[in-house]
């Protein structure tokens, strides 16, 4: 077993409550790439994290949430976002270059967990550390303000849902899908797969979760991301505030709002798992060559044990700090600012 347990790490779920998609989101998202993970890539991914239980990723799928607010892992908040600074909701796109931070993104993240966590060279630890990572961050990226600069991620537009006062990130995380399922326990996150599942086998998903997945080649994986960003980022403009920021802030959201946008967070959380699943994989039956295998040649085998725990390399050149890069550094890096909802 890793250092930490899961019930551990259900506590401090339970306490923090909503970061990224929130505890439900993130382990529906595991359990519907569970059910799409081949028999040998389970095996292979339970090794790795040291559990054979039938939640071995939907039990760290919030792990990096929890890390993140420690100090030694504060470093990593930047990861669970790009803040595309586009102009929603007349003009939305992701632009790798110009949106991911000089401290790394969502999308350089995924790039960076992916080669690690098939690179024999590292530790045990950190590979698992890269799988953690990995769970959690494909089941963020399909969250469309996870992909949006506009007011940090929709973390500054005060809103009311259902009485309470909150932000329209939080309640996209967390409110919204509890509102749904009516809770956020493991089994609830396994029914609500279930569900998702058969939507996908033989249902409303059907004929399109083959496009979820298209062109997705693990040797080019901040392709593969950055489409999965530029999706959800998408969604911003057509789902999330199609009239702008402004029309959500007039009444409770509740129901009418939530009636407009239930469906795209299902479908959203589908193929986040969908995505996830078929991403491990090709980890698992391809085994990505290392990216770098030239440089460490020249600085000497030294440099493999030292591995980039930030993900550097992958990022693009360092840019002058935007409005946008300065708001969320206001919020010390983080990606929600959202506590539960006060009684
Ligand atoms: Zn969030
Ligand atoms: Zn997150």
């Amino acid at each position: 077993m890793p250092s930490f347990s899961n019930t551990v790490l259900l506590t401090l779920g339970a306490v923090n409550g909503a970061h990224a998609w929130g505890v439900l989101g993130h382990a529906t998202v595991a359990y519907v790439a569970q059910h799409y993970v081949s028999s040998e890539a389970a095996s292979w991914a339970q090794g790795v994290l040291g559990n054979s239980s039938s939640s071995y990723l939907a039990g760290i799928a919030s792990w990096a949430d929890q890390y993140r607010l420690t100090s030694a892992g504060k470093w990593s908040a930047p990861l669970h976002f790009i803040d595309a600074e586009d102009n929603p909701p007349s003009s939305c796109n992701v632009d790798y270059d110009r949106d991911c931070g000089s401290s790394g993104c969502s999308i350089s993240a995924v790039a960076n967990y992916t080669q690690r966590v098939s690179d024999s060279s590292l530790s045990d630890d950190d590979v698992a550390e890269a799988l953690r990572f990995l769970v959690h961050f494909i089941g963020d990226m399909t969250q469309p303000l996870h992909d949006e600069a506009y007011e940090v991620g929709g973390n500054n537009i005060k809103v009311t849902f259902n009485g309470y006062s909150d932000n329209l990130h939080s309640d996209w995380d967390t409110y919204i899908p509890e509102q749904l399922v009516g809770g956020d326990s493991l089994s609830d996150a396994q029914s609500w797969a279930t569900t998702l599942v058969k939507e996908i086998e033989s249902g409303n998903y059907t004929s399109q979760a083959a496009s979820w997945i298209k062109g997705d080649d693990i040797s080019d994986p901040i392709a593969a991301a950055t489409s999965w960003a530029s999706d959800a980022n998408a969604l911003v403009c057509t789902v999330v505030m199609p009239n702008g920021a402004a029309a959500l802030q007039t009444g409770d959201l509740y129901p009418t709002y939530y009636d407009s946008v239930i469906d795209t967070i299902e479908l959203q959380i589908a193929k986040g798992g969908y995505r996830l699943g078929n991403w491990l994989n090709k980890i698992y039956s391809s085994k990505i060559a290392k990216r770098d295998l030239e440089s460490f040649a020249k600085v000497g085998r030294a440099a493999t044990s030292q591995p980039d725990l930030s993900g550097r390399s992958f990022l693009p050149d360092p840019r002058p700090l935007s409005r946008a890069k300065l708001a969320r550094a206001a919020m010390d890096g983080s990606c929600c600012n959202s506590g539960r909802h006060n009684h």
